[in-house]
């Protein structure tokens, strides 16, 4: 099989600052995204410094002679959390900032994935698409719980409160999992300034109709835009070709 990355990030239309960082590294077949927060430009510094030691890790990491995908990544994530929360400790302005993750890597087989907070990875198969990954804020636990429902749950003003958080203490608690790639499945990574404004149906709609990956990337940012930008965006795309294409 054969892959093809892209990535697209923007301020959107009502913030000040772009606390949104994505990052992909066709090389390792890495897709790295964090969704910053905190004062002070504290937001940037850690999705920014989140997105930098993961891939930084991967490159050394992944050389190791018996290296493993997902023991690979966890570390790396893990890392990143130390030296965000470091970070924080060092400099007070930036005490207490945090971001999300969800970083994806691809071997040829299997797409491996690590997250924490409400950024989100979906595949696209077959027209169909699926969130592959749970969200760790407080609505989310309240419908997996029964309290409120899932139309609800997009309604809600506090719908962005986070359970989890990389950088905001010594130790985090990461989720995982391994995927089988097929040919011709397209990945997304994306923060929620995405997906809060963008039905599955419209996200689906704008992968299929658009292609190079490229321009898929920003056709999603632009339809995020339209429905108001109201959040920053971040998009990263992976998709998988059939060898003989
Ligand atoms: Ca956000």
């Amino acid at each position: 099989m054969q892959f093809s990355f892209a990535c697209a990030t923007d301020v959107g239309r009502l913030r000040p600052n772009n606390e949104d960082a994505v990052v992909v590294d066709p090389a390792i077949g890495l897709a790295v995204l964090a969704d910053g927060m905190g004062g002070y430009r504290g937001g940037e510094v850690a999705s920014r410094l989140c997105c930098e030691t993961v891939q930084a890790e991967l490159h050394v990491r992944l050389r190791q002679p018996r290296a493993e995908p997902r023991a690979a990544l966890l570390a790396a994530v893990a890392q990143a959390n130390q030296r965000i929360y470091e970070a924080s400790q060092r400099e007070p302005a930036w005490r207490g900032m945090g971001t999300t993750v969800v970083a994806a890597l691809m071997d040829g087989v299997h797409l491996t994935v690590a997250h924490v907070g409400d950024s989100r990875l979906y595949r696209l198969r077959q027209g169909s698409l699926v969130a592959l990954t749970r969200d760790h804020s407080l609505v989310q636990e309240q419908v997996q719980a029964g309290l409120i429902s899932a139309q609800d749950a997009r309604a809600t003003p506090y719908r962005n409160l986070l359970t989890r958080a990389i950088g905001v203490g010594p130790a985090v608690q990461i989720d995982h999992a391994e995927h089988v790639v097929e040919p011709g499945d397209t990945y997304l990574l994306c923060s929620d300034g995405l997906h809060d404004l963008l039905t599955d149906t419209e996200i689906a709609r704008c992968l299929c109709s658009t292609a190079p990956l490229e321009r898929a990337a920003w056709a999603l940012i632009d339809a995020a835009n339209a429905a108001g930008g109201r959040d920053n965006i971040a998009v990263a795309l992976i998709a998988c070709w059939p060898d003989d294409r």
